[in-house]
């Protein structure tokens, strides 16, 4: 509770950006303080299961998160990144957004088969980059052990939409 006290006085909520209508949560308050870096891994550390081998972040602000992570905690970190990033050979994913769609990317042999990974990102909103993400990674071979993130904007049922989805879901969301 403390730590979230803290953290949330890093977070800026910022009117109309990207767009009119929309309140962007601005963390990079959080990751240009030091004990807010700090705090970040910690609050998502608490609650990380045991045996995780290999952290995935998601391009661009959950690389921030999720190597943080997976430095603490001594393991290795993947980027899932948009397409057209990584050299050859990738496995690709493309999902919806709000207007059109976009593609997820990985190294083809970034995972190997049954390892336990975690995928980490900034911020989970109606949960459809989590979850191309997710089934990216289990196309990959992934063990997938769960999601964490720094914030969850709740009422869009971001949470529900991952946790239900055929391909990315069934495990825990941090
Ligand atoms: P979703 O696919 O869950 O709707 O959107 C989550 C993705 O969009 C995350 O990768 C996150 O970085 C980005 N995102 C959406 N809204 C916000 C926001 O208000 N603040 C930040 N920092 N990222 C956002």
């Amino acid at each position: 509770e403390e730590l979230r006290e803290r953290i949330g006085q890093l977070v800026r909520s910022v009117p109309d950006f990207p767009q009119p209508g929309i309140v962007f949560r601005d963390l990079s308050g959080v990751f240009a303080d030091a004990d807010g870096l700090q705090d970040m891994a910690s609050a998502i550390i608490a609650e990380v299961p045991s045996e995780v081998e290999l952290i995935a972040g998601l391009d661009a602000r959950g690389f921030i998160v999720g190597a943080t992570v997976a430095a603490r905690l001594g393991v290795g970190f993947v980027p899932v990144r948009k397409a057209g990033k990584l050299p050859p050979p990738t496995r690709s994913q493309t999902y919806d957004l709000e207007y059109g769609t976009a593609t997820f990317e990985v190294r083809d042999n970034a995972v190997k088969a049954g390892q336990r990974v975690l995928i980490v990102d900034d911020l989970l909103a109606t949960g459809g980059t989590a979850r191309a993400a997710g089934s990216l990674l289990r196309q990959c071979g992934a063990q997938l052990l769960g999601y964490s993130f720094l914030v969850e904007l709740t009422g869009l049922a971001g949470r529900e939409s991952l946790v239900d989805d055929p391909d990315a879901g069934g495990v825990p969301v941090h």
